[in-house]
């Protein structure tokens, strides 16, 4: 019999383990990819003997496939997509293609704008705590393509965004997390906030009512959608405020609690390592999701406690002189930023800008006035954070080596306040990406603790 043949657009993390997994199911195998390919991907592709082209896409080896996928990264506009639509090849995504070969174990999926990573992670915490051997990945580390080609596991606990959830047809999770959802990536939904929120709630797609869905109650755009769309999975609800009734996860006093089929976790805010209120979000939604798992109440009280802040989400990377140092620079849109500005107490030196993508800081006009008392405004252009705040707050400086920056905010700063850098921005003008731009925050820092010394 001839072998089917999967064509992959795309030779990222995701790209190779699909070609990877492809190549281990019996699929003939080809991957493109416009760029070059990174080296340790590349050796992967020819030690494995998978065909591939680099720096370009060549229609003819592309047209025949049957199935065919494309990276996440890659809009549907981009041309090489648009001819192979218009000779009736649908790409679907790597998460739909993986989740074709997924063992019968629980599979967790978790989407949102913002509390991806955090709620991943610590669920994938809570799981390893009850003792599973667990798989963790999609959109953060391994692809779940390649933890497919792992030793199987209990179970999956699976980051996923928007651009993965475009291109799945079929993928089921047993349990989905829709964290939140407020505007981030409107450049590829054409500036329709409907299309992404829609996008976001195909996490649900092809739930049934044996799975389990878990929403923000509080969350806006998840209540504008639920009232005009029914969902097939059994709902359930986290949120602030009290409503000690239902199942479920609400907040009473310093206590989250969530209850669910008669099981109880009571979780105390101040035994907790994760600050800020968008955090109790993300753990109320990571302890329902092990309780709908099945997981005890006191093995996830205990994971919970012993859950740190991931770098780049509000860690803290020093305390010097009574001034406290965050690196929240993985806040790139407005939302994430509030609820950073609202976790810090006492005076706030903010440390902001970058690659703006549409941007509306009005939003954040009332906690800034409330809480800060200098902007440093580090991007490469900050017209739109000046004309902003300018008058609103007492003190704004321009400064854009990181270097140059913190020693700034350190001068500017006394005992009790806290220097935040938490850019509502992208980082590509100065930086690598978020995590260089955190680096070298953290760095800078940490001279200044040893030059004290
Ligand atoms: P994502 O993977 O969705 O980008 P992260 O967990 O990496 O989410 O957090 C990204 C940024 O958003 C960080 O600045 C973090 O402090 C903030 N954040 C985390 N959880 C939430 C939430 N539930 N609501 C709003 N902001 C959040």
């Amino acid at each position: 019999m001839k072998k089917e043949k999967l064509v992959i657009l795309g030779g990222g993390e995701s790209g190779v383990g699909a070609a990877l997994l492809g190549k281990e199911k019996g699929y003939e195998v080809f991957l493109s990819d416009s760029s070059k390919l990174k080296s340790a991907l590349r050796a992967e592709l020819l030690s494995t003997g998978i065909s591939f082209e680099e720096e370009g896409h060549t229609l003819d080896l592309l047209r025949d496939a049957d199935v065919l996928i494309k990276s996440p990264g890659i809009p549907d506009k981009v041309e090489i997509v648009q001819r192979l639509i218009k000779i009736g090849k649908s790409p679907i995504s790597e998460i739909e293609f993986a989740s074709w070969f997924v063992p019968e174990v629980p599979v967790v999926a978790i989407t949102g704008s913002n509390g991806k990573t955090t709620t991943t992670s610590l669920i994938y915490e809570i799981l390893v705590a009850a003792g599973g051997n667990v798989g963790l990945g999609g959109n953060i580390g391994k692809s779940f393509a390649r933890l497919l080609l792992e030793e199987p596991k209990d179970a999956y606990v699976l980051e996923l965004s928007s651009f993965q959830l475009d291109g799945i047809d079929d993928f089921q999770p047993d349990v989905a997390v829709i964290t939140n959802v407020t505007p981030d990536h409107l450049d590829r939904y054409e500036y329709k906030m409907e299309n992404y929120l829609e996008s976001k709630f195909r996490i649900a797609l092809n739930q049934n009512s044996e799975d389990w869905l878990i929403l923000c109650d509080d969350d806006e755009m998840t209540k504008l959608y639920l009232r005009g769309n029914k969902m097939n999975a059994n709902e359930i609800f986290f949120s602030q405020g009290p409503d000690p009734k239902r199942e479920g996860g609400f907040r009473r006093f310093s206590e989250l609690i969530l209850r669910h089929q008669g099981k109880q976790v009571i979780l105390h805010t101040a035994k907790m390592n994760l600050r800020g209120m968008h955090n109790h979000y993300n753990v109320m939604a990571s302890a329902l999701a092990a309780l709908v798992i099945g997981v005890e109440p006191e093995v996830i009280e205990k994971a919970v406690y012993s859950f740190s802040a991931l770098a780049h989400r509000m860690e803290e990377v020093g305390q010097i002189d009574g001034v406290t140092y965050i690196n929240d620079s993985k806040a790139t849109n407005v939302d994430s930023v509030w609820y950073a500005l609202d976790a810090v107490e006492g005076p706030v030196i903010w440390l902001l800008g970058g690659v703006d993508k549409g941007n509306n800081y009005q939003d954040l006009m009332g906690i800034a006035v409330d809480r800060v008392k200098a902007i440093i405004a580090i991007g490469a252009e900050n017209e739109k954070i000046l004309e902003a705040f300018q008058g609103h707050i007492p003190q704004i400086l321009e400064i854009q080596s990181m270097p140059e920056v913190v020693e700034a905010a350190s001068k500017l700063a006394i005992s009790g306040d806290t220097v935040l850098l938490s850019p509502a921005c992208a980082s590509f003008d100065f930086y690598r990406n978020y995590i260089d731009r955190g680096d070298q925050f953290r760095m800078e820092v940490g001279k200044l603790s040893t030059s004290l010394k």
